[in-house]
């Protein structure tokens, strides 16, 4: 594939978005969940499968194991961007990038500067309480551990504000980046299986013919990209980017 080509249309782009997931994050060294490195392999020999312990009625019945789980291979505390999310806000900054949409819930994109970012399965930075609903910071749940963190106000358990497994994803982000995808002029995806759905999905709202899909691993969604490069993203989103 000609990376000039696919430069010169993400340097054309005056909406496009990007759509991504936990491969985006991988070279800041938090695993994803599918590649051979991650964690659906590397969790596996645990008393429950990762599905099980990151859905709602796992945290309702066994907030302590969804605590130690959720600890341990979810909250990257020290993580950094790295050179895809730093791409990425450049381009916004550039004003050719409307928004990313993620189903990442680590922040990356915003610390890397990103401005508008969907993000489709919540974050870790956000975290509420199940009784009275006050809301409290990442900070806070990585203090109280290693069990369940308490609410400071009611003592009521706290949850992190992601979306579990057989939990909906909040209505005005799935809007929002419907619109924002069904807008876009050229739509880069990467750094995603496209495998867990509704997320996934978004993706057919898109109607152009300028789908870039930049991922490892071959995706159900391949025939639908005109350009597909199978390497690490972030080489390549910074050298589709980076000035003459
Ligand atoms: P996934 O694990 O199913 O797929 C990741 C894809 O990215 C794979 O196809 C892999 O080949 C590709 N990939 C990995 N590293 C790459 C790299 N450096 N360059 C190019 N391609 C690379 O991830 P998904 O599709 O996002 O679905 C997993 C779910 O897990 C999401 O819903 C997400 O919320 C959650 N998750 C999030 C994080 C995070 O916030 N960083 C981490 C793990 C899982």
């Amino acid at each position: 594939m000609n990376i000039a080509e696919i430069r010169n249309i993400v340097q054309a782009a005056r909406k496009a978005v990007f759509f991504g997931g936990a491969g985006v994050s991988t070279e800041s060294r938090i695993p994803d969940f599918r590649s051979a490195s991650g964690l659906y392999r590397t969790a596996q020999g645990t008393a429950y499968p990762p599905e099980v312990m990151l859905s709602r009625p796992f945290f309702d019945t066994h907030p302590e194991e969804f605590y130690a789980f959720y600890r341990a291979k979810m909250l990257h505390p020290g993580a950094k961007p790295n050179d895809a999310h730093q791409a990425l806000a450049k381009l916004e900054r550039e004003g050719r990038l409307a928004a990313v949409v993620t189903q990442n819930i680590d922040g990356l994109h915003q610390a890397a500067g990103s401005s508008r970012v969907l993000e489709l399965h919540g974050s870790v930075h956000r975290n509420f309480c199940t009784s009275c609903g006050r809301s409290h910071d990442l900070a806070y749940v990585l203090e109280s551990g290693p069990g369940v963190p308490a609410c400071t106000a009611c003592g009521g358990t706290v949850k992190p504000d992601v979306v579990l497994y057989g939990e909906n994803l909040d209505p005005g982000v799935l809007e929002a980046a419907v619109q924002a995808i069904a807008e876009a002029d050229v739509l880069i995806v990467g750094g995603t299986s496209l495998t867990v759905n509704p997320a996934a999905s978004l993706i057919r709202h898109y109607s152009g013919n300028r789908l870039i899909l930049l991922n490892r691993e071959a995706t159900p969604y391949d025939d639908r990209a005109q350009y597909i490069v199978r390497d690490s993203i972030g080489g390549v989103l910074r050298l589709l980017t980076e000035g003459e």
